[in-house]
């Protein structure tokens, strides 16, 4: 018989909420996962990923809401009981254990048959390709064998439930992009469900089914990676969705969900997700990839998108720029060419792709910290 994972049709967790002293790092998550399903928990550093993944756990007790499997409570149950498989972003691996003894140590406290264990142990080894170093010492491999160890670990237990805390954030940009595809992999061939959490929107948007994005403890949206890439429904989810250039702006027009908006001579036409009106204060959302950078035209002071090209980057196919406003706003666009570093050139994108959101009192906030990093780039 191969290793599978245990079944059930499905987790809820309803208003699940978590304080240390009176403050918030998780309030009212409530989320419905279907057996099968590979969940991520996207968010800033902060935001009540880790919480919310050891509330489920069994590792923090929750102060508010219920965990139910099938309709059946477990966050009464202590985390052995769960019958969760965990891995982390630090593998936790029993140092002075060889690797084989590290994967069958699950196994032995359930004081499963010897020849049960050795089964399961070499069909685990094999899944993650270890079959080489059983021997060794986990500080004998390298950081990506020593994960695959600890998912080996985490699945050879047969968990209804796999939750990933950062797996991959030690590793190397090649390797993170090789155990990316392995987790996925392992995900399907045995039927897991997995919840999974980081910061990295790339690995959520390209390993999940669904994505639950989170901020200040607080859930922002959740959805498909297409329909979060395509529609985020507030500016902070369209910052984690790759647009990187957020614009504070002051609506001129309104034309159904065609609106004008404008900073100091700097204005865009853009599309408002949300109801606003002439005279509201709004956030523009645009991805570097929707910038296009023309040189500017004869008469550029009449130009209202004109910005002067401030940072060059290389990335191989195209060039990463950077271009300041008028009012000093860094905007990070991509072009075909190098423009020169202080040349004015000119901004147009398709007003589809400029996403309007209503401000929200805490951007003021978030604001001076790209003011902070503006200031650092001028400096
Ligand atoms: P990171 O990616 O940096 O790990 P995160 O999104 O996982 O961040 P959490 O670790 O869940 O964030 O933390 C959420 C909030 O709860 C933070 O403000 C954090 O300071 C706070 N917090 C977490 N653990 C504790 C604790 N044991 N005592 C007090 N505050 C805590």
């Amino acid at each position: 018989m191969a290793i599978a994972a245990g079944t059930f049709e499905s987790l809820e967790l309803r208003g699940v909420g978590r304080s240390f002293g009176g403050v918030d790092a998780l309030v009212d998550l409530n989320l419905m996962v279907r057996a099968g399903e590979f969940i991520a928990l996207l968010g800033p550093s902060g935001c009540g990923k880790s919480t919310a993944l050891n509330c489920l756990a069994g590792l923090l007790p929750l102060t508010h809401g219920q965990i139910l499997i099938d309709g059946a409570r477990v966050d009464t149950l202590a985390a052995e009981d769960r019958g969760f498989g965990m891995v982390f972003q630090n593998y936790a691996l029993f140092p002075h254990m060889s690797i084989e003894k590290n994967i069958a140590f699950g196994l032995e406290m359930r004081r499963l048959p010897k020849q049960e264990i050795r089964r399961r142990v070499d069909e685990a080894v094999a899944l993650v390709k270890l079959e080489q170093h059983v021997h060794k010492l986990p500080g004998q491999l390298s950081g990506g064998q020593q994960q695959r160890v600890a998912i080996a670990r985490a699945v050879v237990l047969e968990p209804r439930l796999v939750l990933m805390d950062e797996p991959l954030s030690n590793l190397d940009a090649k390797l993170r992009l090789e155990m990316r595809t392995e987790i996925r992999r392992l995900h399907q061939s045995l039927g897991l469900t997995t919840i999974y959490v980081t910061h990295d929107q790339e690995e959520a948007l390209s390993m999940a089914d669904r994505l639950v994005v989170l901020r200040d403890g607080r859930v922002q949206q959740i959805g498909t990676p297409a329909e979060l890439h395509d529609a985020p429904r507030n500016a902070h989810v369209a910052d984690f969705m790759g647009y990187r250039n957020l614009l504070d702006l002051v609506i001129t027009s309104v034309e159904g969900t065609s609106v004008t908006a404008t900073d100091q001579g700097f204005t865009l036409r853009g599309t408002a997700v949300d109801p606003v009106a002439v005279g509201d204060r709004v956030r523009a959302a645009i991805r570097p990839e929707d910038l296009v950078v023309v040189p500017a035209s004869e008469g550029a002071s009449d130009n209202t998108n004109v910005a002067t090209v401030s940072i060059v980057e290389y990335h191989g196919r195209e060039f990463a720029v950077g271009v300041t406003t008028p009012s000093g706003r860094l905007l990070h666009v991509r072009s075909d060419h190098a423009p020169a570093i202080g040349s004015p050139v000119e901004l147009r994108a398709d007003p589809a792709r400029v996403l309007v959101f209503p401000s929200d009192p805490s951007d003021a906030a978030a604001l001076s910290v790209e003011e902070r990093e503006l200031e650092e780039v001028r400096t």
